[in-house]
């Protein structure tokens, strides 16, 4: 993942608005050694025609944030709402107007040796410029990682536990590594469970298919905006079901979907075309929807999105810029 982190750019910390290289934390916080966080990732993409950043879903991430925070025993003291406002306050202050990538990040904060908890925690809320995750435009090539997907009862793979994610970076190393672009982790029953940092998606005789949550993956909120779209827009049949890894090499179509990601077309997996090597038309379709949806060019989805300089009240005077041939 590549994002510019300059050091002047404004975050939220400690329930102040500072500047990122003022945002310190101490060597012996208990989150840096026992890996005691939990992250979130929301994606603000910007429409130059509204000239307006739309935040995809921010009360939905933080609602889940503050869910899984739970898990830790993190109690985040502002509601979805209120760290809604927080982001967009951040975006308003730093004058974005190009992509933006938001990083939430609840931790435990004591600073002592001593692996269990108490209650010291702390969050903050970083929002960076960010491109293209995969640069996937003309789809990338797979790999099953010989890592396996952590299991639920040793660290839960559906919250964004910081310590987790030594098991992504380890699978996403070792594919690079490998000449990959990207790991599919398979789950401790080899089913396929999801890439390193996102959800998989398979086209097999027209419908879609992706692992259930009880696969140890990630409840990807592109996933379900995914599965919201594809049923509704296109009409497909969509089905959560266990995958077998042998079904990667025999499906129609196959893609990743994640905050960071988007939709990535995956063309190759494990040396072998996914079909004809070419993107499909059902993962075209999907691309297509999800970045119209985004960008505000749906109206029908429009209660996904939140604006950052103006109110959608201001933008539904202009909606022909907003919303042109792709009305939903
Ligand atoms: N799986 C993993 C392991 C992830 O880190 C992510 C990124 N958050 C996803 C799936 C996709 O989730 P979302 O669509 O909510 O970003």
């Amino acid at each position: 993942m590549q994002a510019d982190a300059d050091p002047k750019v404004i975050v939220y910390f400690n329930g102040q608005y500072m500047p990122l290289e003022e945002a310190r934390v101490g060597i012996l916080t208990h989150a840096l050694h026992y890996g005691t966080g939990v992250f979130e990732g929301i994606r603000a993409h910007w429409n130059e025609a509204a000239q307006d950043l739309f935040v995809m879903r921010p009360v939905e991430h933080f609602e889940r944030w503050k869910h899984n925070c739970g898990i830790l025993r993190i109690d985040v003291p502002a509601s979805p709402e209120e760290l809604t406002a927080i982001t967009i306050e951040l975006m308003r202050r730093n004058g974005f107007r190009t992509n933006v990538y938001v990083r939430p990040l609840a931790y435990k904060s004591a600073e002592r040796v001593g692996v269990s908890f108490d209650e010291q925690n702390s969050f903050a809320v970083i929002a960076l410029p960010f491109g293209e995750y995969l640069h996937a435009e003309k789809g990338i090539h797979a790999g099953v990682s010989s890592w396996r997907r952590i299991e639920d009862n040793a660290i839960p793979a559906r919250a964004k536990i910081c310590g987790a994610y030594v098991n992504s970076a380890l699978a996403s190393d070792e594919a690079r590594q490998c000449g990959f672009d990207e790991a599919i982790f398979l789950n401790e029953n080899g089913h396929v469970a999801e890439g390193a940092t996102c959800n998989i998606f398979m086209v097999r005789k027209g419908v879609l298919i992706t692992p259930p949550v009880y696969e140890n993956v990630l409840e990807g909120i592109t996933r379900d905006a995914v599965m919201q779209l594809a049923r509704r827009e296109l009409g497909l049949q969509v089905v959560e079901r266990p995958i077998d890894r042998s079904e990667l090499y025999v499906c129609d179509e196959l893609f990743f979907t994640g905050t960071a990601v988007g939709i990535a077309p995956i063309i190759r997996v494990d040396h072998r075309q996914v079909k004809d090597g070419k993107i499909g038309a059902m993962t075209r379709g999907v691309q297509q929807l999800y970045f119209n949806a985004t960008r505000g060019h749906m109206l029908a989805y429009w209660k996904w999105l939140m604006p950052v300089y103006q109110s959608m009240t201001q933008h539904e005077q202009n909606l022909i810029s907003l919303v042109g041939v792709n009305a939903g």
